[in-house]
């Protein structure tokens, strides 16, 4: 049993000595003290089905053993950095998720996280292409570092930076968007933006297959092969943010990108990589990568043989429990399943997404699509209350976000619905 603080002395602590900007789930937060695949325990033992942590970290299911094993081993004979010498598990990993990768992307950069991979794509692409301007999708998330604040395009998540050389597009929003989900007309906003913003040329374009921070969006269909070709045609290179919807998750693909029929130059990736290690990659092909080979470039411990081991179980533990099927198979359950929850209750305005990465839109009115803010917070304080916990996104923060391990199964997903079923008929 949990011998250590309790919630209220964690919670005072943090308050005091920590980061005042982050922020926390729930009236009372919850002190989680363990993990086991898809459960999570607090304080007092108590079991909660996690349907989020696939976004947080943990694509395997929490301290799966197998990674576990495989970090643990690792750290028992060698954690070192990156650069300087030779050890297998970095070119044993880099050469695995290859594998996974289509076309001509062959070359593994290893960072500690999804901002820094983000940073390195875009750097790359500007080095490459001899272009500045990066063109976004408007309510993508890219990360919090100059290059990826700039990127990212929503207001709550942006500070004071110098923004230069990056113009966001119109979202093809398929819910909200003004050409609802025809993709090629959101794609000329693309072709506009370089014809009146920029010299002609850009460095780049970086996109979410499905904007996870920005609410559980997929890009309406169509709209990533048009965009492609404009930007090829302006010079620039294409990047694929797998941050979140990579490894399986969207359960049809084992990347985001590829339900929409297209190859990246670059693929980022971080979050589920791992299973809940801080560990980042940028894939792209080989003529690319030699852009960073006219000065030194390192990072000491971007790939570094702790993380990669265990990098390259979570991809031995995706293929041996057919995680992507079981991704595909429950998410198609969970979200039909959602989906009448949408014909019962008005406040359900969208049931959207693919395989495990699903959101719910909650809304006043459904001809205005107002949002439902307070009613999303209180629902899921609620549901935590009957020990599932789910997420919230958006800009406005109106939907919830189901984004859980990949190893959920359709009776989690009878839970889940069950008890967001209950909680809204209690309202
Ligand atoms: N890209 C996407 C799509 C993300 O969701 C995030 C994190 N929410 C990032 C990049 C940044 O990753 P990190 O927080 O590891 O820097």
């Amino acid at each position: 049993p949990y011998t250590g603080p309790s919630a209220e002395e964690i919670f005072k602590k943090r308050k005091e000595y920590l980061n005042p900007a982050i922020f926390h789930f729930y009236k009372d937060p919850l002190n989680l003290v363990d993990g086991k695949m898809q459960y999570l325990f607090d304080e007092k033992g108590r079991r909660y089905l996690d349907a989020f942590g696939g976004i947080a970290t943990v694509c395997c299911g929490h301290c799966h053993p197998d990674v576990v094993d495989a970090i643990v081993n690792q750290t028992k004979r060698l954690q070192h950095s990156t650069v300087l010498y030779l050890n297998h598990a970095i070119a044993d990993f880099a050469e695995a998720l290859v594998s996974k990768l289509p076309g001509d992307l062959k070359v593994v950069f290893f960072t500690n996280s999804g901002t820094e991979a983000n940073e390195l794509a875009i750097l790359m692409s500007r080095l490459y292409t001899g272009c500045h301007d990066i063109i976004s999708i408007r309510n993508g998330y890219h990360g919090n570092a100059a290059g990826t604040m700039g990127a990212t395009a929503q207001s709550n998540y942006k500070f004071n930076i110098v923004q230069t050389g990056v113009h966001h597009a119109l979202n093809p929003d398929q819910y909200r968007g003004v050409f609802g989900s025809d993709g090629p007309k959101y794609a000329r906003d693309v072709e506009d933006l370089i014809s009146y913003g920029t010299s002609g040329r850009v460095a780049g374009f970086i996109a979410e297959a499905i904007q996870g921070v920005g609410g559980i969006l997929e890009l309406a269909p169509g709209y990533l092969p048009s965009v492609y070709s404009t930007i090829r045609k302006a010079g620039g290179l294409c990047i694929a943010d797998e941050v979140q919807s990579g490894f399986a998750r969207t359960g049809s693909h084992f990347w985001g990108f590829e339900a929409h029929g297209v190859v990246p130059d670059i693929v980022t990736m971080a979050k589920g990589i791992g299973n809940g290690i801080p560990l980042g990659a940028v894939v792209t092909t080989p003529e690319i990568a030699k852009v960073l080979t006219h000065r030194s470039y390192f990072n000491t411990f971007g790939g570094n043989p702790v993380c990669t081991a265990g990098g390259l179980a979570v991809l031995k533990v995706i293929e041996k429990e057919k995680l992507q099927e079981n991704a595909f198979k429950v998410g198609s359950y969970l979200k039909e399943r959602l989906t009448s929850l949408k014909e019962k209750y008005d406040i359900i305005g969208d049931v959207r997404g693919r395989g495990l990465m699903l959101g719910v839109e909650l809304v006043q009115d459904r001809e205005l699509k107002t949002p439902a803010k307070s009613e999303t917070i209180r629902i899921m304080d609620e549901m935590k209350e009957i020990g599932v916990l789910i997420g919230k996104g958006g800009f406005h923060g109106n939907v919830f976000r189901i984004t859980p391990p990949l190893c959920f199964t359709k009776e989690d997903a009878d839970f889940l619905v069950d008890a967001m079923d209950y909680t809204i008929s209690k309202m």
